[in-house]
């Protein structure tokens, strides 16, 4: 008997990621069937994105896990007829795409990129930036992303410090943890990535109050979530001052409406909620490997606590 993989995402997705799921469970010797509509009741496994039209699970009684596409699970993790294990995404590919656009970003603000990219116009400005080792970075979220992200800035000598929920050791990056560790966290650092997740304790994390501890003329990077910052908090540090700039990929309403005012502010940089995606050929390799692990009654790769909410 065939296992049953029933793939719910985007319509257009499924073009995209079938050949490369075939392909995985091949290679891994699973014999699958995978398809877009497979009788509910004969579900073994549920590939998931939530732009997908699939809301209720209760029908998926004999199906052993959901497995997201997305590394970001708020939207699924609320779903109250979501009874099954469910696995978030950790793709080698999605981490490598944010290492790059957090490096990016990072490399745009310490080096002043903008005063020559944005100024040729005849204007000598001979500025020297400070070397990385003079430029203290922060990143909220010391997970799959955060961690990889820290280590690639540690490896281009910025100092770098770590904070997440509980305590860690992670090589390269001083790590603090909890509500003690954030103050320290915000107030030594010239530039601040957020690589958090969306839940009911990091929603408006960013505050007038957090952004009061940061230091004058602070980056702000947001690839995690746009909910993790109080818009009106932002803007109104932005225009103080106290904010030297935020470089924002996520937003609460996506896309951001025409006439937010991110983006006409002089000091916003908004992209698309392009940071990074999840890469089918490597995805699919993780989809696969946790299959192969249901079948063989293992633990699950990357399950989601459903009460932390990530
Ligand atoms: P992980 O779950 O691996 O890591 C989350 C990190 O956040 C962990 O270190 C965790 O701490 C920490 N954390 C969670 N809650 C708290 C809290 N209350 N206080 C302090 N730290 C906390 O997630 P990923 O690294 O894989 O992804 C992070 C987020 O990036 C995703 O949730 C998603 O929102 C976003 N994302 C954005 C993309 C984009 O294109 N813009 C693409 C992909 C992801 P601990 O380690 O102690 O558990």
């Amino acid at each position: 008997m065939p296992i049953n993989v029933l793939f719910s995402a985007r319509p257009e997705r499924w073009e995209t990621y079938q050949e490369p799921l075939n392909k995985a469970f091949k290679g891994k010797g699973l014999d699958v069937n995978l398809a877009t509509d497979i009788p509910p009741e004969q579900v073994d496994y549920i590939v998931y994105a939530p732009n997908g039209d699939m809301n209720d699970f209760t029908p998926y009684k004999n199906c052993k896990a959901v497995l997201s596409l997305w590394a970001g699970v708020e939207k699924i993790v609320v779903n109250q007829t979501l009874t099954q294990p469910l696995a978030r995404m950790v793709d080698h590919g999605l981490t490598q795409g944010m290492i790059e656009w957090v490096t990016g970003h990072v490399l745009r603000h310490h080096l002043n990129t903008d005063l020559h990219v944005l100024g040729q116009d005849g204007e000598w400005r001979d500025y020297v930036p400070p070397l990385a080792q003079d430029r203290q970075v922060t990143i909220l979220g010391l997970g799959a992303l955060g961690t990889a992200c820290g280590q690639a800035l540690a490896g281009l000598g910025f100092p770098v410090t770590g904070w997440s929920r509980t305590a860690k050791e992670v090589e390269g990056i001083t790590c603090l943890h909890s509500n003690d560790g954030l103050s320290q966290a915000l107030n030594n650092s010239d530039i601040i990535v957020l690589l958090l997740p969306l839940t009911g304790n990091t929603e408006n994390l960013i505050n007038s109050e957090r952004l009061a501890q940061m230091k004058d003329g602070v980056c702000l990077i947001n690839p995690g979530r746009g909910p993790l910052i109080d818009d009106q908090a932002l803007l109104k540090a932005l225009d103080t001052g106290k904010v030297g700039h935020a470089t924002l990929d996520v937003f609460r309403i996506e896309p951001l409406p025409t006439d937010h005012p991110y983006w006409a502010h002089p000091k916003v940089t908004v992209t698309p909620h392009i940071a990074s995606e999840t890469r089918p050929v490597t995805a699919a390799q993780v989809i696969a490997e946790n299959i192969q692990r249901g079948e063989m009654g293992k633990p699950f790769l990357h399950l989601v606590d459903r009460t932390e909410g990530y």
